[in-house]
């Protein structure tokens, strides 16, 4: 069954529409099981009707005209109880529902089971059988892991619109707006054009893209197809000597595939009918490769690898050596990725990004922060988007809401122009108070200090008032980089920081590599990341990292003297023994050599829940704490930051969470030690309110957010900010939390500067 059940699926991730996808389905399922129908129903959320949408046993003509009320039949009742209904005599249930047009009229066999995504409904998969027999066990539990496959399948042809055209067989599908939902990644309105970047030569993540110029685009092919041809001749030549007879008549399969007749035909038939070429390519290699992996025979199910092989090489000669230049970027590009990293943020010129939207990531991952800190209105984990059909298209990214919109109509452009618009001019009213300390009304300061890791963020920072830099992310010029870089490397890099703030005081984290942050030349592969090898556990197994990175920003901060170090993922006082140990040693060895430096401040980052517990013994230890409240909400709640799955699990608002920060603020100072939050929730004007009343002593945040923040906390007053936090912290719910804030600010006049709820707690 298993093998089964993994062909299917293969083959249905190689079918072009989800017509395809549902016949195939179909007659598999009834091969496989060796019934006489097979049949999908799929529920039409306009018209809450059970749609037939593909059969095996049943008249063709009926499908995409025969439907069911939902809670007609027995597909109706599989739907209503949203469980499989098995049952070996169905004309007698009092809930069967004869549909004439099907010719069901025999079957007395029925077994139905749900088709569910994401907890919806999508639809309902049934077999059926004249005989008059119970299905078993097994095959019951064959069709709900089938019905399970189905389900993803069905809602990505949801999201690309393929279930309407469907439904309206013969009519032309028409430029149709469509709305995908993911999570908010960096608040915002961004319009443009969609830009999707692949990792190189992966054939599969291939976009579809219209061209015009139909001879221009066969002429590129046909080269890229003699360069591959030419280089496999080649290989074929380098082996001579090496392989066998029967090895190198391999080589003139390939020389063969790669004929104008075969493959490179179906190629060129499809540029001709509008794809741009590697489009083409990969609808057909991946057609190929389809068939030969449903193969019985295990040399002929192997040839799919060589399929593949040739249509990479093929596409990495499409591809040539220019491809992603800065000129290819669209003026105003949204940036589209199956999982965005911080180096693809890189890659486009902050002055042509409007937008980022990745399929994989939670609002939680690294890249959304970095974007929250460039200012992008970004859009993560759209897990059901068909992204490679994006490129070029027009798109909105609403990063309040997580939406994005493609193909926007007129009055939804017009709606979204205008909130960009007031965005724009809210920036520009709250730059008045660039120079005005974040005081509240009844005198209360708190200090408003920036994270950063780019350089573009240092500049923003200045510009918005920041006081000092809570938390500078060292790994960000480490991602950007294809080695370790060396001290004098990094020496500059931290100088620049620094400088760019001297006399305010600069908080530079040691190295936090491993979770979601990887570097590509010192890869970490583990089944647990974030409960792995990560933060401070890394440096201080490779001390030789710690102490040349130091050692560079010891250097770094000759004569400025603003330097303070912080220690990420500390779980336990050995780890802050032994980096303090080795922070000392090489402050001792940079006096040796001559430069005048101060020892700087050192602190920890509270980010595990250990620490927590720990918060006095640690403080004693150091001369700040700074809660990392990204990382232990995530830690706390024990929901993986990144995983858009688990995103409604992550609530910031958590009460657990709250009760936790107030035991760190509350047992720093028990020691005399001051206490910092540089998560996220320090730059939500929300969380903002909440933890300057429970007296954290500085608020570390995005430069994006700093006047926000700095605007609300003018506006109150500091008794307003510990009542609300007293009402606050006798809820249950982080729902209730977070609406609860958010009324109370929208109340006192903060509607425009907070922006709409996200609906998260
Ligand atoms: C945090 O965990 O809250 C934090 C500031 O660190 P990072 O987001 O870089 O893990
Ligand atoms: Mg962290």
């Amino acid at each position: 069954m298993l093998d089964i059940l993994r062909r299917i699926v293969q083959e249905v991730s190689t079918a072009t529409d989800l017509s395809d996808a549902l016949r195939v389905v179909v007659a598999r399922i009834r091969e496989a099981m060796n019934t006489e129908v097979c049949s999908v129903y799929l529920l039409d959320n306009d018209t809450k009707r059970y749609v037939l949408m593909a059969t095996e046993g049943l008249k063709q003509e009926a499908v995409g005209r025969v439907s069911l009320t939902s809670s007609q039949g027995l597909v109706g009742l599989v739907g209503a109880r949203a469980e499989p209904i098995n049952i070996d005599d169905a004309p007698s249930h009092p809930k069967f529902h004869f549909l004439s047009e099907t010719g069901e009229d025999p079957f007395n066999s029925f077994l139905g089971v749900p088709i569910i995504h994401n907890k919806r409904l999508m639809g309902v998969l049934v077999v059926q059988q004249r005989e008059s027999r119970q299905f078993d066990e097994g095959e019951e539990a064959f069709l709900v892991t089938m019905s399970a496959q189905l389900a993803g399948v069905i809602a990505h042809a949801e999201a690309t619109g393929n279930i309407l055209e469907l439904s309206h067989k013969h009519k032309r599908k028409e430029r149709k707006t469509a709305r995908f939902n993911g999570a908010p990644g960096s608040a915002g309105v961004g319009l443009g054009q969609g830009y999707v970047l692949m990792p190189a030569a992966d054939l599969s993540t291939v976009a579809d893209k219209q061209i015009d110029d139909v001879d221009a685009e066969v002429e590129r092919f046909e080269q890229a197809l003699e360069s591959a041809r030419k280089e496999v001749r080649h290989l074929g030549s380098q082996l001579s000597g090496e392989l066998r007879p029967e090895e190198m008549a391999l080589f003139d399969v390939y020389i063969n595939m790669l004929d104008d007749n075969a493959l490179g035909a179906e190629v060129n038939a499809r540029i001709r009918e509008g794809q741009w070429a590697p489009g083409a390519l990969r609808q057909v290699v991946m057609q190929y490769v389809g068939h030969f992996k449903m193969m019985e025979d295990v040399y002929l199910r192997e040839r799919a690898t060589d399929i593949m092989d040739l249509g990479v090489r093929i596409l990495a000669h499409l591809e040539g050596p220019t491809e992603r230049r800065e000129d290819s970027f669209p003026d105003d590009c949204i940036l589209v990725s199956e999982e965005l990293t911080p180096g693809m943020l890189g890659e486009v010129p902050p002055s042509k990004l409007r937008g980022l939207v990745s399929v994989k990531g939670s609002s939680n991952s690294h890249v959304a922060i970095l974007a929250r800190a460039m200012g992008i209105p970004t859009v993560m984990g759209v897990v059901d988007l068909p992204y490679a059909q994006l490129h070029g298209k027009d798109l909105i990214v609403d990063g309040y809401r997580g939406i994005l919109i493609s193909n926007p109509d007129k009055d939804i452009r017009q709606q979204y122009q205008e909130i960009f618009e007031e965005e724009q001019a809210l920036q520009e009213d709250l730059e008045v108070l660039r120079d005005e300390p974040a005081e509240t009304k009844d005198g209360h300061r708190i200090p408003l200090w920036v994270n950063t890791g780019l350089l573009t963020d240092a500049l923003r920072s200045l510009d918005r008032g920041a006081e000092g830099v809570g938390l500078y992310r060292t790994e960000v010029p480490f991602m950007m980089k294809d080695r370790f870089p060396s001290e004098s490397e990094q020496q500059k890099i931290y100088r620049e920081q620094l400088e760019m703030f001297a006399p305010a005081p600069v908080t530079m984290r040691t190295l936090d590599v491993g979770g979601d942050k990887a570097l590509t030349y010192f890869p970490i592969n583990e089944a647990n990341p974030f409960l792995g090898w990560r933060g401070v556990r890394v440096t201080l197994d490779h001390p030789e990292i710690f102490l040349v990175q130091i050692r560079a920003m010891l250097k770094a901060s000759a004569g400025l003297d603003n330097l303070r170090i912080m220690l990420p993922m500390i779980s336990s006082v050995s780890e802050v023994d032994e980096a303090l140990h080795l922070i000392y040693r090489a402050h001792a060895e940079v006096i040796e050599e001559g430069f005048d430096v101060v020892m700087p401040q050192v602190g920890v980052m509270i980010e595990v829940p250990s620490a927590v517990f720990q918060i006095r013994d640690l403080g004693l230890r150091v001369d700040f704490l700074s809660v990392g409240s990204n990382d232990l909400t995530q830690y706390l709640l024990a929901v993986d930051r990144n995983n858009p799955r688990v995103a409604d699990l992550y609530q910031a608002f958590h009460p657990a969470v709250l009760n936790a920060l107030k035991l760190i603020a509350d047992g720093a100072h028990e020691v005399g030690k001051p206490v910092s939050v540089c998560g996220e929730l320090a730059g939500n004007p929300l969380g903002s309110v909440l933890l300057m009343a429970m007296g954290y002593d500085m608020l570390s945040m995005n430069s994006t957010n700093l006047p926000k923040v700095k605007s609300v906390i003018r506006g109150i007053s500091h008794e307003w900010a510990k009542r609300l936090l007293d009402q606050v912290m006798q809820i249950e719910s982080a729902h209730v939390i977070a609406a609860m804030v958010q009324l109370a600010l929208e109340k006192e006049g903060f509607g425009r500067i907070i922006g709409p709820a996200s609906g998260r707690g």
